[in-house]
């Protein structure tokens, strides 16, 4: 029976109140995936759970399955890392309550979304502006690709022509890439920023943050991201501030 008992490392991606004391946690693990645990007591001020377990920090459990309730209760809590970074600075907080945000709702995960997650609100902490708008564009390219929603920018899906060396059109409901002629899609990517998505999708994250392109590219390919998840998701992607 000691499968009733594990330790997890979970990303934080909300809470919620349960009852008048308890507290639920929605998280994500890499083993698996997302799981709704919840820490008794958490929300008295005389709990060590208090402070402790809050969004978007990254923590191990001691988790005891009720096979009964079937629910996870978390019995021990260690802080692994508290990304203190994004407290600092709203755009940082905004972006990464975003990605938090999508996780939840993406309706499978691949396992590499974890790692992802953790590397993004890692690096995410002592970005400046405008790599905070590379790391976000990373993430969620990076996530389309892990959830089989990349285009590969090989072939047209209309004529099936070769896409190499010129600009594409790029449809995100359904997602589909279309050469010049066809040109079906609602937006167009330029040569530069296929060239970008690609050369940077081989990269580690943060090597990628340092790949050259241009500003006015960097808004693009975020926006673009933005609308192929507003699809995915069937509801637009919160922008905050
Ligand atoms: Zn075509």
């Amino acid at each position: 029976m000691s499968e009733r008992r594990f330790f997890l490392e979970v990303l934080i991606l909300k809470t919620y109140p349960v009852g008048e004391t308890h507290r639920g946690l929605f998280v994500l693990s890499r083993e698996k995936g997302t799981l709704s645990l919840i820490a008794f007591g958490a929300q008295s001020p005389r709990s060590r759970f208090r402070a402790l377990l809050t969004p978007l920090r990254r923590v191990k459990v001691s988790v005891f399955h009720d096979p009964v309730k079937d629910s996870y209760k978390i019995e021990e809590a260690e802080l692994l890392d508290s990304h203190e970074g994004l407290a600092h600075d709203p755009q940082r907080f905004f972006s990464a309550a975003r990605w938090a945000d999508l996780l939840r709702r993406v309706p499978s995960l691949e396992t590499g979304s974890y790692d992802l997650l953790s590397e993004s609100l890692r690096l995410a902490c002592g970005v400046s502006q405008e790599r905070l708008v590379r790391l976000e564009i990373q993430f969620l390219w990076r996530l389309a690709e892990e959830s089989g929603l990349r285009p590969e920018f090989l072939n047209c899906d209309g004529c099936g022509a070769t896409l190499f060396g010129s600009s594409v059109s790029f449809s995100t409901n359904p997602v589909a890439v279309f050469c010049p002629r066809c040109s079906s899609g609602h937006w167009t990517l330029s040569l530069k920023e296929v060239d970008y998505l690609t050369a940077t999708a081989v990269l580690s994250l943060e090597d990628s943050l340092q790949a050259p392109t241009e500003g006015s590219s960097l808004e693009h390919l975020r926006s673009m991201a933005f609308d192929l998840w507003s699809q995915v998701l069937g509801q637009e992607l919160p922008r905050y501030g």
